[in-house]
Parts: structure tokens; sequence; C-alpha cells
């Protein structure tokens, strides 16, 4: 029979983070204060983040840096995860190309989330903190950080926006479930929501909103501190656990890849499958293409410009030098909830910019026509931001079809759909539609960031 699985034992689990800022040519610019334009040190984050976080997120020195026997532990309840090749989407596309990908739904959390909610909720714990805060749009970071804070005996106040409070009654249960708090956002619970709601009592809540509710409780709460899902570069580190583990299952299947996908929303999954990759194209001995699959409707990497932005709508961060859409970018609502971000991670900008990858953008009607055709064939509802990253494989495989190449592709399967099915209904029921931006209105928007400059 041949192998489908290839899988490594729970003492193969990475015992080092991959830290690519070490590593690359040209450094991440600085993050700048957004008065002073003063360049920021670790100790200006630690008001808002754990210690240990704010350290990694500015380290451009260590290449390795431990991974806690704690969170080794913890990560032992789902990795190592499987890597597969997907022969039956390989036979129904005629390709000759290999597939491969990186199951990160197998998870508590249902996605790639946990491996970084793990390490911060524990960071907070090393560091004697009681609280973690955080917003939720979608609800993924909300459950795996709730999930993640309950291993450690640590509190978690989530703050969701609160349109999706109402609409995704299975994501607040879920992040109930592990014990989370789960706040709609405005609430009367801070000053920023208490501003909102005496504006509007009838607001219905929106991402800026929920994290300046989040940041202001963590300022304001003694041994409170704040954490992120996404974008910020110690969270993209979490990640490496992904492709280190993929390298030596890879070597396992005999293969090394040629193009490595992932979907993009601030960053995380595609850092986590692609870095420790990239690592071997910087010291020339490997020339892997890597591809970020962006939706149309929200293309900081294809549209988007490279300068410094905030990375919250309401301005209330760090000016960061990024490609983004502009702070003040509304993407339209598409099912994708994880990728409707307006800017990208501020190390992988920088590599984008480098031209160490590329990035390619997927009509929302084709990433569920491909994630389709992969439950069909491999028997895995994908969510819909990985849906993105199925229908970019399929795109390169395609391409094999028509020269003949037989190219080895890994993807990362960031995380499972089930509780997304009323936007397989959506699909299936044929209301589900594509969304464009026009060149004008993309301009208005990046104006927004052009200020800063
Ligand atoms: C949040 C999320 C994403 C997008 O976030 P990245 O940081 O870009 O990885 C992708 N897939 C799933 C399943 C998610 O939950």
């Amino acid at each position: 029979m041949r192998q489908k699985k290839f899988m490594l034992p729970e003492s193969e689990i990475p015992t080092h983070y991959f830290n690519m800022q070490a590593v690359m040519p040209n450094k991440p610019l600085p993050f700048l204060h957004p008065q002073t334009k003063a360049p920021l040190r670790p100790e200006d984050l630690y008001p808002i983040f754990c210690e240990e976080c704010a350290r990694q997120e500015l380290n451009q020195t260590d290449v390795w840096i431990p991974i806690p026997e704690p969170v080794r532990e913890q990560y032992a309840a789902y990795r190592c995860t499987p890597l597969v090749r997907a022969y039956e989407l390989e036979a129904a596309l005629g390709t000759p190309a290999h597939i491969y990908y990186k199951n990160e739904s197998v998870s508590p959390a249902g996605s790639h989330k946990l491996n970084s909610a793990i390490a911060q909720a524990w960071y907070a714990k090393n560091q004697g903190i009681t609280n973690l805060t955080t917003e939720t749009g979608a609800g993924q970071w909300g459950g795996a950080l709730s999930y993640a804070t309950s291993k450690f005996g640590i509190d978690c106040a989530v703050y969701m926006v609160k349109v999706s409070y109402e609409q995704k009654p299975f994501r607040r249960s879920i992040m109930q479930a592990f014990g989370a708090t789960v706040t709609p956002s405005p609430s009367m619970s801070t000053r920023a929501g208490k501003d909102i709601l005496t504006r509007n009592p009838n607001d219905r809540g929106s991402l800026g909103c929920a994290i300046s509710e989040a940041i202001e409780l963590a300022m304001t709460t003694p041994n409170c501190k704040y954490a992120l899902g996404s974008v910020m570069n110690h969270v993209c580190m979490h990640q490496s656990v992904i492709g280190l583990e993929a390298e030596k299952q890879m070597a396992l299947a005999g293969e090394y890849p040629d193009t490595v996908i992932a979907c993009f929303g601030g960053g995380s999954n595609f850092c986590g499958i692609a870095l420790p990759f990239m690592r071997h194209n910087m010291d020339g001995t490997r020339n892997t293409r890597f591809i970020a699959a962006e939706p149309c409707s929200c293309p900081k990497l294809t549209r988007g410009k490279f300068e410094y932005d905030f990375g919250d709508e309401a301005g209330m961060t760090p000016l960061l030098p990024m490609y983004t859409l502009g702070h003040s970018f509304k993407p339209a609502s598409i099912h994708a909830g994880g990728l409707r971000y307006h800017g990208a991670g501020v190390m992988l900008s920088q590599l984008m910019k480098d031209g160490y990858m590329e990035a390619m953008d997927i009509e929302q009607l084709d990433s569920f026509k491909a994630g389709v055709l992969f439950a069909r064939t491999e028997g895995i509802i994908p969510a819909p931001e990985s849906c993105h990253a199925i229908a970019a494989t399929i795109k390169e495989a395609e391409k094999c079809k028509e020269t003949g190449e037989p190219k080895t592709i890994l993807f990362c399967l960031s995380g499972h759909g089930f509780v997304d099915m009323a936007s397989y209904d959506k699909y299936f029921s044929g209301e589900m539609q594509n969304y464009h931006v026009s060149d004008e209105d993309l301009a208005g928007f990046i104006k927004s960031a052009d200020e800063l400059n």
C-alpha cells in the first residue's frame, strides 16, 4: 500500500522556535512611536504584552529560541500534526504534481492559532500574570486563547464584535466551553465602549473597537496583559513549529517542496510553514517558491503599498513598516473572516519587498469551489481561510498538468470548517458572490497610510 500519512512521534515536537528575523539579510525597519517617531524598545511594549513576547517581537539576533517544556507538553495534545499526501486530490485534478498538506486542523481549537496561544499563555503564567484579554472577530483566535489559558489557570476575557457575537453563537459557545468570559463589543465595561454606546446605543461593533476595549482592560487591570493571534513577529515565530515538523516529514516522504503555499491573513500560518524552508533559499542550498494566497477583496500583498501604518483601525498601535491597504480599509464581509485584515506582518512584509516570496489573489467563489473538491477527495471540510490555500494549490497543480512537470507542492491546511457550515450553506444555495475593490477605492484607503509617512 502506498504511504499517505507521514507522522512524527511526540519526541520530535520541535525544541526551539526558528526566528527568521535573525537570519534575514535586510532586517525589518523599526516600529515607531506614533507621535515622537522614536524607534520602539521592548520595554515600550511591556505595559501591553507580556515581557517575553515583547522581547521576542524585536529580537533580531537569536536564530533559535528554546520552547519551554510546559509548552511542548501542551503541544503533545495534538502535535506533531500529520503531513498528508493528497493522492485523491491529485487524481481528481489529473495532475502530475505531488501535493502534500500539513494538517493543523487537528488541534483542539481546530486551527493553527493554538500554537501561539499556548506559548503566550505560558509566558504570561511564568511572569505571574493572572488575566489575559483579547478581541475576536470570527472567533478562531478567541477559541484558541480560551483553551490555552484554561490549561495554565489564567482567566481569559474576550471582546467579541457584537455582530459576530449574535451571528456566530457556536464560536461564542466554544470559548465559553473552555471557560472564557465573552463580552459583546462595544460594551459598557470600558471607556472606549461606553463612548461609542453613548453616541449610538445600537452600534454593532467593529474589530477596531474590540481591540480598543481589550487594550484598555489590559492597561487598567493589574496583572492583565493583551494577547494577539496574528501579524506580530512573535506570533509568526511561534508558528515555525509547523514548518520545522514539515521539513522532517517531507524528508520521510523522500521529497523537498518546489512550492510552499499558505493562506494569508496577517501572515502567521504562512510564516509558520514557509520560513523554516525559506532559510535554505537564503543560504543558497534550495530554490523553493513561496506563495501567499490572499482574497481578492483584501489584496494587501498584491495591490497594497509598503509603508508605515497603524496596525489597527483606531490608530492606537505603534507605526509599523508593512504592506498595507491603509488602516481605514473596510474589507467586504467575505466568509474567510481571518483574512480580512488591512496589513501584513512586519517581518513578512520585508521578505516580500526583498523578493523572497510572491502573492496570489483568490476569488471567494473559487475558494469555496476548491474547498468542496478538497472535502470530497481528502475527507476534511476546510476553513474558509484555508480554502484560499487550496485554490492556489489547485492553480499551481493545473499549471503542472499543462507543462507535464511533476512538481512537489506543500500547503498548510490552517483549520477545519465545521463551525463555518453557514458559509458553505450560502455557497451551495448560490447566494455567495465575489467582491472586487476598484483602484479608486483602494487609492482612497491607502491615503490614510500615506498621510503618516
Ligand atoms: C486566523 C486564521 C487564518 C489567518 O491568519 P494568519 O495569521 O494569516 O495565519 C487562516 N486560517 C485559519 C483557519 C485561521 O483561523
